[in-house]
């Protein structure tokens, strides 16, 4: 029998901020963190960052059919244009769910990321409308209209920028 069929290790998703779209599925029997470590060198501005790991046993035959479920994604050897969700679904269906271990990491920064875009989008769409009121600085009644995520109108009599929380939405 193949001493591989009972070899545990890991397999493993890795993203560098520097490569926007492509995650690295690689297997190692050794700490992903420290093979991202070793990816890292030096001279590379941003860290790998190990995104997802499973132990499994033979990860050398996991990673493989994983490559093989995401060929249509191929980049080049080893990385792959598709999310880090994919990869890691990929990998966990070539492993037939079979993980000993595993463990899933999302940034901070792009939890935040994330967040911030749908707030900015809800607030894009409240402010989006007709507006009417005085302005604060020189008390002209303005009646205007704004598409975009401003926040601040710039008042047709004084100039000056005035809050657009400051009105009425009339549309
Ligand atoms: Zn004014």
């Amino acid at each position: 029998m193949d001493i591989e069929e009972n070899v545990r290790g890991w397999v493993y998703v890795i993203t560098n901020a520097a490569m926007p779209g492509l995650v690295k599925v690689g297997f190692s029997l050794k700490d992903p963190v420290l093979r991202a470590g070793e990816l890292g060198g030096t001279g590379v501005p941003h860290p790998y960052k190990v995104r997802y790991d499973a132990l499994v046993t033979n990860p050398r035959k996991v990673e493989r059919r994983a490559h093989e479920i995401l060929v249509g994604e191929l980049d080049r050897k080893e990385w792959f244009k598709c999310s880090a969700a994919i990869a890691i679904e990929a990998i966990r269906s070539a492993a037939e769910r079979k993980m000993l271990l595993e463990h899933e990491s999302v940034p901070a920064d792009e939890i935040k990321q994330g967040l911030d875009a749908v707030a900015n989008s809800r607030n894009e769409w409240l402010r989006a409308g007709a507006y009417t009121g005085n302005c604060s600085r020189c008390g002209t009644f303005l009646k205007f209209s704004i598409q975009s995520s401003s926040r601040m109108v710039k008042c047709s009599k004084c100039c000056r920028d005035v809050p657009i929380a400051g009105f009425q939405r009339v549309g």
